[in-house]
């Protein structure tokens, strides 16, 4: 049985390269206007390396103020670390009712909204499955089929109860447990960007381990929108396989090619389905969300690669302002009819079916909570 996982170390030395790769990319959208300044800090927060470029005259207090309240919002959501709102409901799981920071109780609000559109795809109660599989442990495994019918029966977002007088929150049952990991730095993007706005920087790049931000245009005069790079989900020889352009938008990934183990020759990666239990594999290595706002491009972007394609972009199709591409295991690669997507890389194609997915709403879907 061959076994391999991205370790801490690993993990983190992965994650200094897409940095660095990151942070060169966006340094050479300079070209033409070298004598401008911009300032660049990277932190490791939220599990993985942050990276905040500010442009104009250095504000060094802007920074430092930055990668504060990212810390402040992994305090509060990380559910492991044991004094966070969210281990404190995990914790009082079918005991009782806790109550809760304004932003935590918003942000699990948010999350059962994305749950309940993806119809269930998307589950912030999928904490039990992703301690049974353990992918970003050190010991991860492939658990028995009883193991994860058991997880199962303690997923269901309609489980949490929700107090908006009180700020509490409830899990319905013991056995369940929160996990925000596939919206919180979204969130924290979007703290990011508001507090970087509120300090008058007019032009600023968030880089939350791929969960990317831009602020403003790259060139105000011209309206040149700035260029983000789509993540080569595979190891090719290019860090990037295309260009998504915007200015004020955020580009978010959810893939399987950064929290994996194998066994037995076999990938398992970290992005669950709530439906059957095992890490979804639908043919798509990645799902690449773009939307005004990160959290919802956080979300946006698990749900759509838990769906599946033709699932994932109706949703994203029905979702105003969001657009989304995906990118599949044989290199071909599909967007959804908005996506301002240049591919780069010529060993990826782009599939066209423009016109055949129209614009109806998500409710049509019948998705069953086929786990229940
Ligand atoms: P990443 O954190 O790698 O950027 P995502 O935003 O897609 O990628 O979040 C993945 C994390 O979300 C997982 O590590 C796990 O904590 C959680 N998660 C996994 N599957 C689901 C799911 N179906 N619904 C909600 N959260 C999930
Ligand atoms: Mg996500």
């Amino acid at each position: 049985m061959q076994k391999h996982q991205p370790t801490n170390s690993v993990h983190r030395t992965m994650c200094l390269l897409y940095a660095l790769i990151t942070v060169l990319m966006l340094a050479s959208c300079l070209k033409g206007s070298s004598r401008e300044q911009y300032h660049s800090r990277t932190q490791f927060a939220m599990n993985t390396l942050c990276t905040v470029i500010l442009y104009g005259e250095a504000n060094p207090d802007v920074h430092t103020a930055v990668f504060a309240r990212i810390d402040e919002i992994e305090s509060r959501m990380n559910n492991f670390l044991p004094d966070s709102d969210i281990s404190r409901i995990n914790a009082a799981a079918g005991i009782q009712p806790i109550t809760v920071h304004e932003e935590v109780f918003f942000m699990i609000k948010r999350a059962k909204y994305f749950a309940e559109i993806s119809g269930g795809a998307f589950d912030p109660t999928i904490g039990p499955l992703v301690s049974l599989w353990g992918v970003t442990t050190e010991n991860p495994s492939v658990p028995e089929s009883g193991e994860i019918n058991n997880a199962l029966s303690f997923i269901n977002w309609n489980d949490i109860t929700l107090d908006e007088e009180a700020l509490t929150v409830f899990l319905n049952r013991r056995g369940m447990s929160l996990d925000l990991g596939a919206i919180a730095k979204g969130y924290a993007a979007d703290e990011a960007v508001a507090l970087i706005k509120a300090a008058g920087v007019d032009r600023a790049i968030v880089d939350l381990g791929g969960n990317v931000f831009t602020v403003g245009m790259k060139d105000v005069q011209t309206q040149t929108p700035w260029n983000v790079g789509l993540r080569n989900p595979f190891q090719g020889k290019s860090p990037h396989i295309g260009i998504i352009s915007g200015g004020d938008i955020t580009v978010v990934t959810s893939g399987v090619d950064q929290r994996y183990f194998e066994e037995g020759g076999v990938r398992y990666h970290h992005l669950f389905s709530p439906f059957d239990g095992y890490p979804a594999q639908n043919g798509l290595v990645s799902v690449t969300v773009t939307a005004a706002v990160s959290a919802d491009a956080d979300a946006l972007s698990t749900a759509a690669f838990v769906l599946g394609y033709e699932k994932g972009s109706a949703l994203i199709e029905s979702y105003d302002g969001a657009e989304a591409i995906f990118v599949f295991d044989d290199k071909s690669i599909r967007k959804t009819s908005g996506a301002s997507f240049v591919l780069r890389d010529e060993t990826f194609h782009l599939v066209s079916d423009e016109g055949s997915l129209p614009k109806v709403s998500f409710a049509l879907f019948p998705f069953a909570q086929q786990h229940l």
